[in-house]
């Protein structure tokens, strides 16, 4: 299983173009992997987790294409998860040889604002599947089995764990402090990564919404504790935002002692 996180960003962007803080500042004159894009992932080329504005050039950027993607799975409707009006892009009207048969699974809401921003999916080679429910996992065409869990987000919000060719993946965010239900559906069986939201870096919190260091420091504890992290895990911090303050190289040598990595726009996992 191969995972290209494609953005690691917060829903702003860092830098945000619409800021002149010190975390921004500091971004632009560094550049590299403190250039961070909406977050969204790529697993195996076949399929994607979120599909934001951003997508078309984490593409470019990473020399991929979508043309062999057979499931898309939006964890909610935010506007840096789920842009669906990109999707016109694959139509008869902008691609000469339309790409094959793209699945695409999502909570109620999402369903409903990817039909409303597309219209007539039939040419545009998609089949939108019916809403994910809590705790019901759905095997895809590609054999990824997809077990939405609830989050601490907006409503209709999914965490999500994807199991492909035998390894297991949590995609952890958008979230703050896991639902009790969330970790006991995870409990006892052993994830290869676990992907934490951090937006809040070192920031002071209550642990809503979103996690900063602390809180993902503690959702690896309690995952640990009903053995679905093992010594064997991958844990991965992403969705940073600026108003976090810490950039790249503290970041990662924050969440060294603790095995964490620190995530940056284009990093691959082999599991
Ligand atoms: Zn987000
Ligand atoms: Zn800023
Ligand atoms: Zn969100």
């Amino acid at each position: 299983m191969e995972i290209l996180l494609l953005g690691t960003a917060a829903a702003e962007g860092w830098p945000c173009p619409w800021c002149a803080c010190a975390a921004c500042a500091e971004a632009r004159r560094r550049g590299g992997r403190d250039l961070r894009s909406r977050s969204n992932a790529l697993i195996d080329d076949v399929v994607k987790v979120d599909f934001n504005a951003d997508t078309l050039m984490q593409m470019q950027r990473a020399g991929r294409d979508l043309t062999r993607l057979s499931t898309l799975v939006f964890t909610h409707a935010h506007n840096d998860h789920c842009t669906p009006a990109e999707l016109q892009y694959r139509g008869p009207w902008f691609v000469a040889d339309p790409p094959p048969l793209l699945h695409v699974y999502g909570s109620a809401p999402v369903v409903m604002d990817v039909r409303a921003a597309l219209g007539d999916l039939d040419p545009l080679r998609l089949e939108v599947h019916p809403p994910l429910e809590p705790f019901q996992a759905v095997t895809t065409s590609d054999g990824t089995e997809i077990l939405p869990l609830p989050a601490a987000h907006v409503p209709g919000t999914f965490l999500l764990r994807l199991t492909r060719g035998g390894r297991r993946l949590f995609y952890g965010h958008d979230s703050g402090t896991y639902p009790d239900e969330t970790v006991a559906a995870l409990a006892g069986t052993p994830l290869d990564m676990a992907l934490f939201d951090c937006t809040y870096g070192p920031q002071p919190h209550e642990y809503k919404g979103h996690l900063g260091i602390d809180g993902v420091l503690q959702m690896a504890e309690r995952l640990r504790a009903v053995g679905a992290v093992t010594e064997r895990t991958r844990l991965v911090a992403t969705h940073f935002s600026h108003n976090g303050g810490m950039l790249q190289e503290d970041l990662a040598a924050r969440f060294a002692p603790h095995h964490v990595d620190a995530a940056y726009d284009g990093m691959i996992v082999n599991l």
